[in-house]
């Protein structure tokens, strides 16, 4: 995908989602039928523009409550089985804003690859284990994306909301602050060690129905995949993993292609027998793209 038709997928993920400006004039909240329905993105529920509800608010309210969330779990799995993280790579309206912010000329340094655990660890305990114990939305109420869209607007709009204002309010302001400053320095921070809702999406990047390929037929190696892609990693090497969020940035590279799990030969790799090509290195180049 071309670097400006992202932008412009990236654009409308954060504006359709968040289209009921009425919202910041009046500081009220949409109550309408959409609000019933979870979008694919890290959108906080109580941003006074927001149309639709966040997943991971949805799955949390299922643990406050005690009940299987089957809609909001239901949900992630079809979008996730249909194109593994690609919401993130093309539409998340947070991960967009780590992508301007790495723009800044700033120091720029690596995340270390163990840092992704960590994301699961934030799902398992802070999205499931301790609401279900706590009766409290613990995620939620600690979630960058939701001080910046959500609190901070609020704190703005309604006196009574800034009367009520805690500590723990300004310890989200410091977090969101640490993802901001740290975005202008290590690609997508955010994303990769500490995005529940990215942790569920990479679940499904080596089974879901869209799928990147590789033709080691025509890879250089010469590694630019890795300085233009949003998370650093190198689809030359697993393009599977599940810290790619699909975005396509590297399809700019002939070597690299979308395709789905039914496409068996994506490069359209000669299948006959030739001088000092024979199938069975056909075969290898085909079993890797689909392992
Ligand atoms: S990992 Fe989370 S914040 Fe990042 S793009 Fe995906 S849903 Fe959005
Ligand atoms: S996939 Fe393309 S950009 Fe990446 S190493 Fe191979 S030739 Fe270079
Ligand atoms: S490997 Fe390619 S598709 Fe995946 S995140 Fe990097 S640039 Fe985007």
């Amino acid at each position: 995908m071309g670097f400006l038709k992202r932008r412009i997928f990236q654009g409308l993920g954060t504006f359709l989602p968040n289209s009921y400006l009425q919202g910041f004039l009046t500081a009220s909240l949409y109550q309408g039928s959409l609000k019933g329905m979870c979008s694919p993105l890290l959108n906080c529920y109580a941003c006074p523009s927001a149309l639709l509800s966040c997943p991971i608010g949805t799955l949390q309210h299922f643990m406050v409550t005690g009940t299987v969330p089957y809609y909001g779990a239901g949900t992630l799995a079809v979008i996730g089985a249909s194109v593994g993280r690609m919401t993130c790579g093309t539409l998340c309206p947070f991960g967009f804003l780590q992508d301007l912010l790495y723009k800044i000329r700033a120091y720029k340094a690596s995340m270390p690859v163990w840092t992704r655990w960590f994301r699961y660890f934030v799902l398992v305990g802070l999205v499931f284990i301790i609401p279900f114990l706590t009766h409290e939305n613990w995620f939620s109420k600690l979630c960058p994306c939701g001080t910046l869209i959500g609190g901070l607007p609020w704190v703005t709009l309604n006196l009574n909301v800034r009367s009520m204002i805690k500590a723990l309010f300004w310890v989200k302001v410091a977090m969101l602050m640490f993802i901001v400053g740290t975005s202008t320095m290590i690609k997508r921070p955010f994303c990769r060690a500490a995005c529940p809702l990215g942790a569920i999406f990479s679940l499904f990047n080596k089974s879901s129905l869209a799928q990147l390929a590789w033709n080691a037929e025509t890879c250089t190696r010469c590694g630019k995949c890795q300085k233009i892609c949003p998370v650093d990693i190198r689809p030359d090497r697993n393009w599977t993993n599940p810290d790619c969020l699909r975005c396509l940035d590297c399809t700019r590279c002939p070597s690299l292609k979308l395709t789905t799990v039914f496409q068996r030969n994506p490069f359209g790799l000669p299948t006959q027998p030739q001088a000092g090509n024979g199938t069975e290195r056909i075969e290898e180049v085909s079993a890797l793209e689909h392992p």
